[in-house]
């Protein structure tokens, strides 16, 4: 007994749920501490998966692992992402219901890394299916692509995803994986042009100039040195040691073959445009007109995008614009033209990256009519909030409009969260009329409403502002924020209710109060983003270019059509909403991923660090949930039905009804009154042990 408790010392609960202290945020963290220095890194709230990041390689991986977890209930081995993959596969074949996991975190916790291991668990374990015996390779390899071209090197995240993931594994009624969908959002464009510094650009630049074969290179009219690429040298870190940029270089250019992919050269082309683009410089005549300084780069765009060099030089330098029918071309000023150079860098990348994520689509494209169920990985990049930069990055500045959405975002996926497990857990208790003590929590709609209400919404101020002609800055966009929210509770500017100016704050900024912490946001630049516009003259020329993946990209239609297209907030508001919705129809799965510090070391356990993620991730409500009910519940019909012949009165058949039934059973089996309870439809089990036991007596 006493060796047993030692142990349980040592290691710690595997299910929070088991803590005594359960209402102790100390006892919580404590826990996984005590977990994570015994290289425990899993530990389950319930049916929630808590990881936290080792940083550093665990033999808990392999194959054989894989074997241990299938097809074996969630308690009866240790907490593991296998545990929860096999769950899940196994409640949509049972249940025939689609599923989807969603994972959560903040940069650096896990997120990719578990979502990887979700998917090679299924490309291992499934069964196979003969027509697409390769789809689980080309499942895998989009990985290394889409790492590539979307992940980069940032203070917190040496392989930081920078755009968010929504994928779809489609399975046929077999429960083989049989197809793939990739659904990619927000992709954090302004890296092209700008990095923070000790942040590099997206990975596939470095890899290129490292890993590029000499021939290779030379026909790009590149060289090796990242130092030599105005668009690499801003964050002045061409190198990170934990990254062979050569080695993932081959890797990628493997993946794109697995994949099927044929287009290298000519994306290939794009990605060294881009570098040259961003060598292009202007200077200014004497009248304040703006000239192409130099020549090699235009010349070497002209050649790898097959455009023409003078429309490109005049487009890079002029605007064009239709005012009552005419057309106008209109010069631009020194910074307009850098503006101009940059927006096409970010455009060409972007939908680049756009087009891979087709190209890799078509290639896990499959008949729909095969496809029975799907489990969905969404990985959303976390939110940030202030207090959790200040401890080691005081000098970050406020955020910006990228971080305003992937915020958003996030305020979002926590609304389903509390929809789909905090009420409707409680909701079930009141509608079968189990006695139940609610517990509190904080509902965010306030904040998600504050940023998406139609008319009074940041998003919508935002729009407004946008298409409203005339003067328009990102300050007057603040001021209209302060006259139309100026004392919502999550709102703050400088500006304090009774006129005067609170000096903390720039003039500048504002902050919203997050669910789980605040966030100051700069306006400057959200105007632009939000408008992403690119000169009509600059689409033109890239319409026209002979490079088929810019001529997918860059649609003559966009051309033509005169209409403005959706703004960017607004777009991205709306896939939100279609994204929310298809969530909403399917059974969730959650891992909650956390980061133990930041030094990206193994063995380091912040706990300043740790605790502020266990609040934001609303781990201590979840828990209270979860310990307040029931860890099973089955309705009558199936629980009668599976455990009927542990009874000689239910035994073959129960004839009365099927509460009695229910209850006469579980008398049988001697439940005491405080394991279970009986609601309207369902029984509902407290600790699942006592599902085990009864499961045990059915096998023998
Ligand atoms: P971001 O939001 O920035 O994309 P993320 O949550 O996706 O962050 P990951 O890229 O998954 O973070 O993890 C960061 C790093 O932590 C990985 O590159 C890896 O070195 C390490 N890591 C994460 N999970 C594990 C794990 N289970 N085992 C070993 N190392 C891990
Ligand atoms: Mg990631």
């Amino acid at each position: 007994m006493e060796s047993a408790l030692t142990a349980r010392d040592r290691v710690g609960v595997q299910d929070f749920v088991l803590l005594e202290n359960y209402n102790s945020e100390a006892a919580f963290i404590e826990n996984l501490r005590r977990r994570f220095r015994e290289n425990l890194v899993y530990t389950y709230i319930g049916s929630v998966l808590v990881s936290v990041n080792p940083y550093k390689e665990l033999e808990i991986y392999s194959k054989q692992q894989m074997e241990r977890y299938r097809g074996v209930s969630f308690y009866e081995i240790s907490p593991h992402i296998y545990a929860l993959s096999d769950n899940t596969y196994r409640a949509m074949r049972t249940e025939r219901k689609d599923q989807c996991i969603l994972i959560s975190g903040e940069s650096g916790a896990g997120k990719t890394e578990a979502s990887k291991k979700i998917l090679l668990y299924y490309a291992v374990t499934c069964p196979a299916n003969d027509h697409m015996a390769a789809l689980g390779d080309r499942l895998l390899q989009s990985n290394p692509v889409l790492e590539a071209f979307g992940n980069a090197k940032t203070l917190r995240n040496d392989n930081s995803s920078r755009f968010g993931k929504y994928m779809d594994v489609q399975f046929d009624f077999r429960g083989a994986p049989v197809g793939g969908h990739i659904l990619n959002y927000l992709l954090e464009k302004s890296r092209v042009v700008h990095q923070n510094h000790g942040e590099r650009n997206f990975h596939i630049f470095y890899q290129l100039l490292e890993g590029g074969d000499d021939d290779l290179l030379h026909r790009l009219d590149l060289d090796r040195n990242p130092q030599n690429y105005k668009y690499l040298v801003k964050g002045n870190c061409p190198r990170v040691s934990s990254i062979s940029d050569k080695n993932n270089w081959k890797t990628v250019m493997k993946a794109l073959s697995v994949i099927g992919f044929s287009d290298e050269e000519k994306l290939l082309n794009i990605i060294a445009s881009v570098l040259h683009l961003g060598n292009t410089h202007f200077g200014e005549g004497e009248e304040g007109e703006t000239h192409i300084t130099t020549e090699t780069q235009i010349r070497n765009l002209e050649k790898l995008l097959g455009v023409d060099g003078s429309a490109l030089r005049e487009a890079l330098t002029h605007k064009k614009l239709t005012a009552k029918g005419e057309e106008m071309i209109s010069p631009l000023n020194f910074e307009q033209a850098m503006s101009a150079r940059d927006a096409l860098a970010k455009a060409m990348y972007g939908r680049t990256f756009t087009w891979l994520v087709e190209k890799i689509n078509q290639s896990l494209a499959l008949k729909p009519e095969t496809i029975f169920f799907v489990i969905t990985s969404v990985v959303s990049p976390m939110l940030i909030t202030l207090e959790c930069i200040w401890p080691n990055f005081p000098n970050i500045p406020a955020y910006s409009f990228e971080q305003f959405c992937i915020n958003y975002c996030n305020e979002k996926l926590q609304q389903l969260f509390i929809e789909l497990t905090l009420r409707s857990e409680q909701e079930e208790y009141e509608t079968e009329g189990i006695a139940w003590e609610t517990v509190k929590y904080f509902d965010n709609k306030i904040i998600c409403d504050l940023i998406e209400e139609k008319h009074k919404g940041i998003i919508s101020i935002l729009d407004e502002e946008c298409l409203r002609p005339g003067e328009t800055c990102d300050i007057s966009f603040l001021e209209k924020l302060e006259g139309t929210l100026g004392g919502h509770p999550h709102f703050v500017t400088h500006k304090l209710a009774n006129g005067k100016t609170r000096r903390v704050m720039s003039r500048e900024e504002f902050r919203l109060l997050h669910y789980a912490g605040e966030v100051n946001y700069n306006v400057n630049g959200f105007m632009d983003k939000n408008n992403d516009l690119l000169n009509r003259n600059l689409k033109e020329v890239m319409c026209q270019s002979d490079n088929q993946i810019l001529n997918h990209c860059f649609r003559r239609e966009e051309v033509i059509d005169q209409k403005r297209p959706e703004m960017a907030a607004t777009q991205f508001k709306n896939s939100l909403m279609k994204l929310m919705e298809i969530l909403m129809s399917k059974e969730p799965s959650y891992v909650r991923c956390i980061k133990p510090n930041d030094a990206k070391q193994p063995g380091r356990f912040d706990e300043v660090l740790v605790r502020h993620q266990v609040k934001y991730l609303g781990l201590m409500e979840n828990l209270r949930v979860r310990r307040a009910g029931f860890a099973y519940r089955r309705r009558f019909e199936a629980f009668l039905q599976r455990y009927k012949p542990l009874c000689p009165d239910t035994w073959p058949n129960w004839h009365g009804k099927l509460a009695d039934g229910v209850s006469t059973l579980v008398n049988h089996l001697g439940y005491k009154a405080e394991e279970y309870k009986l609601g309207r439809s369902k029984i509902f089990i407290r600790f699942p042990k006592t599902l085990f036991t009864t499961e045990d007596a059915l096998e023998a």
